[in-house]
């Protein structure tokens, strides 16, 4: 399905190495994909080339942005049919890995690809600001997240979920610094500290920011807040 020598040299322009194993495991979950997508609107990237491009080396960036040790507790939020977590649990399979959506048809795929690639990852179907409340607040190393709100609303969703000492790693384009400037003092309220934005361009030529935010501090009880008040009154 992928041309898996293109996979493995774009990956490796960033620094890392895939072996056999990953990248049959890449060229199944492509197949998935590609055949999901004819039942239901997954995503709208549907060629080989641009699969291992814009989903598969562009959720392996993350791990150029900080490092991730082994069996890390990372959660993805808003992973869609999967993206960027299940690249990243193909890449380092002790990641624990919860990916969590509000749209249950994605999840159904995401389960299902999970179970077919061998791996084991929790998949939650929840809000992110409902579930940021609750029993796993403040649980994880890292949080990851592409392509699901601007970044102020974002910090919202995702800081809650980070121990302190732990990461939240955004996948940004190429306004992150404007979307930054607005939202430093979300970052400070929700108990975070800005530390870096790291700028690549992928094979495509598409530039790929990543916004490294450390949680320095817990997150105020007030926060997440509910849904309207997020969307009315962004931090
Ligand atoms: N991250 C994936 C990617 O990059 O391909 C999916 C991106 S898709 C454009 C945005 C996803 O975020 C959707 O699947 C949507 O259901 C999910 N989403 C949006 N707001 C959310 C929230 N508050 N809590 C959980 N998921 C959310």
């Amino acid at each position: 399905m992928i041309d898996k020598l293109q996979l493995k040299t774009e990956a490796a322009a960033f620094g890392l190495t895939l072996n056999e194993k990953q990248l049959d495991l890449f060229d199944r979950y492509a197949e998935m994909l590609v055949e999901s997508n004819r039942q239901f609107n997954l995503t709208a990237i549907k060629n080989p080339d641009e699969i291992v491009t814009k989903h598969f080396v562009d959720s392996l960036t993350v791990f150029t942005a900080l490092d991730i040790p082994g069996k890390s507790k990372v959660i993805d939020i808003g992973t869609g049919a999967g993206f960027p977590g299940l690249p990243m649990l193909i890449y380092d399979n002790s990641l624990k890995i919860t990916m969590l959506d509000s749209t249950g048809k994605k999840l159904d795929f995401v389960r299902y690809a999970v179970s077919e690639l061998g791996l084991e990852a929790q998949v939650l179907h929840a809000r992110a600001e409902e579930l940021g409340r609750g029993e796993l607040r403040e649980k994880f190393d890292l949080a990851v997240s592409r392509a699901v709100a601007s970044l102020n609303v974002l910090c919202e969703y995702c800081l809650p979920f980070v121990k302190e000492d732990g990461s939240f790693v955004a996948l940004k384009g190429s306004k992150a610094e404007e979307e930054l400037s607005v939202s430093r003092s979300a970052v400070k309220t929700l108990g975070g500290k800005f530390v870096c934005c790291k700028e690549l361009k992928l094979a495509d030529e598409q530039t790929r920011n990543l916004v490294v935010i450390k949680k320095s501090g817990p997150t105020p009880p007030k926060y997440p807040r509910p849904s309207a008040q997020i969307s009315k009154k962004p931090l």
